[in-house]
């Protein structure tokens, strides 16, 4: 599915559909997509959204989710038994029509090492061969989600402390 989506944003035919969506049913659909693999390892898995005015925002409900399934899946392949994964939104601004959205998924687990920090957004690159021995993986996700980031021209960042655990943000702007 990773090389097909990749192809795909490669040849440019990556469409993106600009549409109001649920953001608890977004986040729902997430839950039931981790639950279990939550409830298998262990693992909390929280989600917190404040509690907004509104439900609707504009987006790409599609491709938000697809970002936010790649990176809770990192998450929870990353994060060992007893360990904890949050997905967390809050709304930074609404400026005139404008909603600006603060995606957050964090980990406490094996974490990144800063040399890993400047290559984990590349095609099929990983951590370290470690990390590839022990995972397996394609070195995809991050690439696709990159992309994705780029083409909706939303920011993003990551930190990470070596065994302690990791932080993925982004930030998707809504223009109602
Ligand atoms: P894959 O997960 O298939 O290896 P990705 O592109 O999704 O490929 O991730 C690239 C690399 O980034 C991973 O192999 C791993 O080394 C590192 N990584 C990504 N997310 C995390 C995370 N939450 N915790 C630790 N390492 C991570």
């Amino acid at each position: 599915n990773d090389v097909l989506d990749f192809s795909r944003i490669e040849n440019g035919k990556l469409q993106l559909s600009i549409q109001p969506f649920s953001l608890p049913a977004l986040l729902y659909d997430l839950y039931d997509l981790f639950a279990n693999e939550a409830a298998q390892k262990s693992l909390i898995f929280s989600l917190y959204a404040e509690p907004f005015e509104e439900e609707r925002f504009n987006g790409d409900a599609l491709h938000l989710k697809q970002i936010c399934v790649n990176l809770l899946s990192n998450a929870f392949k990353f994060t060992g038994e007893h360990g904890h994964v949050s997905l967390t939104v809050r709304k930074l601004t609404a400026r005139g029509r404008t909603n600006v959205l603060e995606f957050t998924v964090s980990d406490t687990g094996i974490g990144i090492s800063p040399d890993g920090l400047t290559r984990i957004f590349n095609m099929f690159e990983q951590e370290s061969s470690t990390v590839t021995h022990r995972y397996g993986g394609s070195g995809l996700g991050l690439s696709i989600t990159k992309a994705i980031f780029q083409q909706h021209g939303f920011r993003f960042g990551v930190q990470s402390t070596l065994g302690k655990g990791t932080t993925f943000w982004f930030i998707a702007t809504d223009t109602k």
